[in-house]
């Protein structure tokens, strides 16, 4: 039920003193010419409404989450305490340096921290997401470029598998896309890599482990034949999961990368935001970062790089969410970001392994911090799509994979079960996914009508998207 529909006439709660200066009305031309309809509802029943609906929605603290490309892990609560002092919430962006020396030396010590961990000299906190991040980092790729007079690059080589983030990020950043295609292990094919790069090759985007989870063990050659004709290599590091203290982007070739703090490195992330998306560098970008860096030892300031491409988003970015990730690294330190790694990887393929004589594995080799099921047979056998198994999984109590992605597996759902889910969860869930297979070969139908336990039941997503009806209809 809509809170419009609660609505009584003549309730509310709003129990302001009576106006003691005179009423002055905007022109005529700017009044609102129909009446505007608020719900009248008292603060009991309001409070009620929200919290009913708040029930009704499913997050990490509800239960497993294992949605692949995305890292839904635990947020420790002491992120959220840290982030609530107000000596951080109570500052003004324009306000002195001298009187935010403690907020400077939050982006300070996270620039060295995730600088340590990725390989890169210097990093920006202000873009607000990945894809923010990717921009960004395109734009330091151009302007290096222009800045040695090299104006025939145009090209950003991504592979088939990449994030499709990446070749809108790099087209929006004025470059055109070249494909290159996967091998049937999902790595890059280095021959057809060869073949396309060349005078024109600004850089290459790439994430690894790639979108598929999978470590392309060719990572050193596949940097070295951008490096060779020029290029600059691009790192897609939202997802750092699997690697974080144990390899780094900076050693594995790679001059400019993105972080999605809003997975790797804690703050919670769904329903919109805030992000944070660093972009870190090697020396020779740093000069074109944008906004200003962090300088000093005792006494901090801000200065702008040399040749800075300017701003990309007001200030310091989410500056909040830097000090969670500050949290995180420091709560867990050096042995324990290596370690939670190690778990987030160890988890994958447990659970990869308890699954795979039922569910097909897209790819059957060792996996990173998350897997890729294809759906296809089964769907050929007896109707059920990777839709109707990630239903039938919310009627039991879990939230779906990711389905449809990567676009190179067919009917693909990817788990990522994070390295913060204990084996008791992971063995419920396996249960519950090969409960929901055997469904699909004895019922199919029935997998077809899921979900039937949650409010709204099978939606029409393809009506949804087209015409989505977003306002209450009076
Ligand atoms: C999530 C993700 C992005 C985009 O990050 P946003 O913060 O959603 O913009 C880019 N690349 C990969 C591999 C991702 O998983």
């Amino acid at each position: 039920m809509l809170v419009f529909e609660k609505s009584k006439e003549g309730r509310g709660f709003s129990s302001l003193p009576a106006c003691d200066v005179p009423e002055v009305l905007p022109k005529e031309e700017y009044r609102r010419g129909l009446e505007l309809h608020l719900p009248e509802i008292s603060e009991n029943d309001l409070s009620r409404h929200y919290t009913e609906l708040a029930k009704k929605s499913y997050g990490v603290n509800d239960g497993f989450y294992p949605l692949g490309s995305c890292t839904m892990k635990y947020n420790p609560k002491i992120n959220e305490d840290m982030a609530g002092l107000p000596q951080f919430t109570e500052i003004h962006p324009l306000q002195p340096e001298s009187t935010i020396q403690g907020c400077l030396e939050v982006i300070q010590k996270a620039e060295e921290y995730l600088c340590e961990i990725t390989g890169m000299n210097r990093m920006t906190m202000q873009p607000a997401a990945g894809a923010h991040g990717e921009f960004t980092g395109l734009l330091l790729i151009k302007a290096y470029h222009e800045s040695r007079g090299d104006h025939k690059r145009t090209k950003i080589i991504v592979p088939d598998s990449a994030h499709g983030t990446n070749p809108a990020s790099a087209t929006m950043a004025g470059y055109s896309v070249v494909s290159v295609p996967s091998m049937e292990d999902g790595c890059v094919d280095l021959e057809k890599l060869r073949a396309v790069v060349g005078e024109d090759t600004a850089g290459l985007m790439l994430t690894n482990p790639n979108t598929v989870g999978l470590f392309d063990k060719n990572i050193l050659e596949i940097t070295d034949i951008i490096h060779e004709c020029g290029g600059v290599n691009y790192y897609d590091g939202a997802n750092l999961n699997a690697v974080m203290g144990i390899v780094r982007p900076g050693d594995m070739g790679f001059d400019v990368i993105h972080l999605n703090l809003h997975k790797t490195f804690s703050t919670p992330h769904g329903g919109g935001g805030p992000g944070s998306g660093p972009v870190g560098c090697k020396e020779f970008l740093a000069e074109f970062l944008p906004s200003v860096l962090v300088e000093g030892t005792e006494k901090l300031t801000l200065k702008k790089p040399e040749h800075s491409i300017g701003e990309v988003k007001s200030f310091y970015g989410n500056f909040l969410v830097v000090v969670r990730a500050l949290t995180y690294l420091m709560t867990l330190g050096k042995e324990g970001i290596p370690e939670a790694s190690q778990n987030a990887v160890l988890n994958a393929n447990y659970m990869m392994n308890k699954l795979k004589d039922i569910y097909p594995m897209a790819y059957d080799e060792v996996c990173m911090h998350e897997f890729v099921m294809s759906m296809e047979e089964l769907k050929k056998g007896t109707g059920v799509s990777a839709l109707d198994i990630a239903k039938g999984l919310v009627d039991n109590g879990i939230h779906p994979p990711t389905m449809y992605f990567p676009l190179i597996v067919h009917e693909a759902l990817m788990v990522e079960p994070t390295e913060t889910e204990s084996k008791e969860t992971m063995d419920k869930a396996i249960k519950v996914f090969r409960k929901i297979y055997n469904f699909a070969i004895t019922a199919p139908d029935s997998l077809h009508q899921a979900p039937v336990t949650t409010p709204v039941t099978r939606l029409d997503e393809v009506e949804a998207a087209r015409n989505p009806v977003l306002r209450y209809q009076f």
